[in-house]
């Protein structure tokens, strides 16, 4: 029996999951899934975990079952494309047929001092519920500084200021204004939203170091009883360790079929490959379709793709708060009530099609 071993249980990796089962897979090949969790845990929702607006059962669902699928738990420490092993980090050794890399990101912390010992994080699950306790412990008019307000930060300052308005939650922008890159009609009405919630918006601010307790933006050293760090991110440590061609932000270089040159077995979806879309899990889910194609027309000897027509991305959806949102659909910006029940839905289909 020949064996796929799908590294990451995250977004790319249930897609890849769920095309090939229950009916996709050749009689003659097996899958192992290795993830250090359980469950495929639901990252576009930590933010709402870390706020404490949502049970962590909330956050989990559970890989599918199949006779020819072993979930084997356990934390990838390094990949070997030339043994074609992985290594576990109790020493374990795991050969494959086919792999494909979907271990998502970690944090970037951009070489600030303390950033990464002192702050709170909520990229995955454990680091979110730690924030969670963080957050939800503090006392009334507590201080929170969010340094990135980004997607994540965004939702998170907001989901926290309508849960907990008793404290004083200040959110670090780098630009000029809130998610710039979007619209200037989102940027206004977040930073309206933020305004109106007390939820103080710092911009052109570039935190230099983070003490216990404290941050320096510039040169100004601001008082915090709790910082997350919601400022950047990269690919998992045991892919920028891979002897690969890796693009600047550190992201796996990959041949339009989504392998690495010169390794047409090692296949990386996600966070983890670079691509032309900023990362996501619609892009995530989108790319590990045509890694699915890929694998099945390797299997069945069949001629590869040559291209692939662009993935299609339906835009971006982000919430304010549990009755508020904003997004671009059709490069269209929408915002208020309609963009947050659009975002409700979408998760509401996402955990109905992954039972
Ligand atoms: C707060 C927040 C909100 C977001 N909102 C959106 C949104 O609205 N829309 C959107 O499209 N995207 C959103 N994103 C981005 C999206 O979550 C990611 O792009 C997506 O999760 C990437 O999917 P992936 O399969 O590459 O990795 P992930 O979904 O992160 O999965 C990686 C998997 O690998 C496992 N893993 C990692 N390292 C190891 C290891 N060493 N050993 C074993 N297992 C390991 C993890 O447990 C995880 O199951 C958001 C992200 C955040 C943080």
């Amino acid at each position: 029996m020949k064996k796929l071993v799908i590294l990451g249980g995250g977004y790319g990796g249930m897609k890849a999951l769920n095309r090939l089962l229950p009916n996709n897979l050749p009689e003659d090949r097996s899958i192992t899934l290795i993830d250090r969790n359980p469950y495929h845990s639901l990252k576009t929702e930590h933010y709402a975990l870390a706020a404490g607006t949502i049970s962590d059962q909330h956050v989990r669902v559970s890989f599918p079952e199949h006779p020819r699928l072993t979930y084997k738990a356990g934390n990838v420490t390094a990949i070997s494309l030339d043994e074609a092993t992985i290594t576990l980090e109790d020493g374990e050794s795991i050969h494959y047929d086919d792999l494909i890399i979907g271990l998502g990101c970690v944090d970037k912390y951009h070489n600030v001092p303390g950033a990464k010992e002192l702050t709170y994080s909520i990229q995955t699950i454990h680091q979110a519920r730690r924030t969670y306790q963080a957050l939800n412990n503090l006392g009334k008019g507590a201080t929170v500084s969010i340094v990135g307000a980004g997607l994540s930060g965004v939702e998170l300052a907001s989901e926290l200021i309508e849960s907990r308005p008793d404290l004083s939650i200040r959110i670090f922008d780098r630009g000029e204004h809130i998610l710039s890159s979007f619209s200037p009609k989102l940027s206004t009405y977040i930073e309206n939203w933020f305004k109106k919630h007390n939820v103080e918006v710092i911009n052109h601010s570039n935190i230099t170091a983070v003490e216990e307790h404290y941050l320096y933006n510039h040169q100004d050293r601001i008082q915090s009883d709790v910082i997350v760090w919601t400022a950047g991110i990269q690919p998992s440590r045991v892919v920028r360790e891979l002897p690969v061609e890796k693009d600047k932000q550190n992201r796996i270089k990959l041949t339009p079929q989504h392998f690495i040159p010169g390794y047409d077995n090692v296949f990386v979806v996600g966070d983890c490959a670079s691509l032309d879309y900023a990362p996501s899990a619609q892009l995530a889910e989108g790319q590990a379709e045509q890694i699915v194609e890929v694998l099945e027309k390797k299997w069945k000897n069949e001629p590869l793709p040559e291209s692939f027509p662009p993935i299609k991305l339906k835009g971006t959806l982000g919430s304010l708060g549990k009755k508020q949102g904003f997004g671009l659909v059709a490069d269209r910006p929408i915002t208020g009530r309609v963009a947050r029940l659009l975002k409700s839905g979408i998760l509401w289909m996402y955990k109905y099609h992954n039972g």
